[in-house]
């Protein structure tokens, strides 16, 4: 069974790319995973060209940075894997997976498809969770309910939600897919796939 409140680090410490639909809970869940097992993961903190939302805090939620100064880290090969959503720009930078690596803690990205299939391509080993929803319109009620997102910011969330659950369907993407309709049965399932034993 998994423990439920321990610094414990899983068996498998590779990293973990959580995805899913924008809205459909992956931030509320990872955060679930980082209180109940505390010093034990390292959030992947990307780069991005989006506005901070209240609350947030740069270098802790996101490195908030200017579309040239996003452009100059690419041209510098910069980043592992990087992608346009909903009209901003969002990046893996390397220094943040080798500095969060070094902490000894699990790795976790937050990251749309596009950066799911470069890091794929890429030489680093992860397990892939997906998080989908229990339905469209529970997703559009959570996006619309977090109180953050323009409505021309929530279409194009949705539209993107579309080829989100499209590409998950493909045979082998996933190691799990997550259906987070009731949250403490969807951490749950989170946990229990975290720290299950190495096959
Ligand atoms: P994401 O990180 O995937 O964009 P969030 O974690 O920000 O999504 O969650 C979006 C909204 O949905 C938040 O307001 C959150 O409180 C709510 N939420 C998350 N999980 C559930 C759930 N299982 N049932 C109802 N609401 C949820
Ligand atoms: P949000 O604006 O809601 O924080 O994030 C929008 C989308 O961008 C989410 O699907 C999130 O997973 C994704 N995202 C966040 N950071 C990165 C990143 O570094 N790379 C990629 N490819 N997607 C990211």
């Amino acid at each position: 069974m998994a423990p439920s409140s321990s610094p414990s680090l899983p068996a498998d410490r590779r990293p973990l790319v959580i995805s899913g639909p924008s809205g459909v809970g992956k931030g509320t869940l990872y955060k679930m995973l980082f209180d109940r097992h505390p010093e034990t993961f390292a959030l992947s903190v990307s780069h991005t060209t989006r506005a901070p939302r209240p609350g947030e805090a740069d270098a802790v939620d996101y490195h908030f940075v200017s579309t040239p100064a996003f452009e100059d880290l690419i041209a510098r090969d910069g980043f592992v894997e990087h992608a346009k959503f909903g009209g901003n720009r969002y990046g893996t930078s390397k220094m943040t997976i080798e500095e969060q690596g070094r902490k000894g803690r699990v790795v976790v990205l937050d990251i749309e498809m596009e950066g799911v299939k470069q890091i794929k391509q890429s030489t680093i080993s992860a397990r892939y969770v997906f998080v989908a929803p229990p339905s469209t319109a529970a997703l559009e009620a959570r996006l619309r309910g977090r109180g953050t997102e323009t409505e021309v910011s929530i279409q194009k969330r949705l539209d993107q939600a579309v080829n989100e659950l499209e590409y998950a369907k493909t045979p082998g993407v996933h190691d799990i897919t997550i259906v987070n309709d009731d949250l403490e049965t969807a951490y749950k399932a989170l946990e229990d796939f975290v720290y299950k034993p190495l096959e």
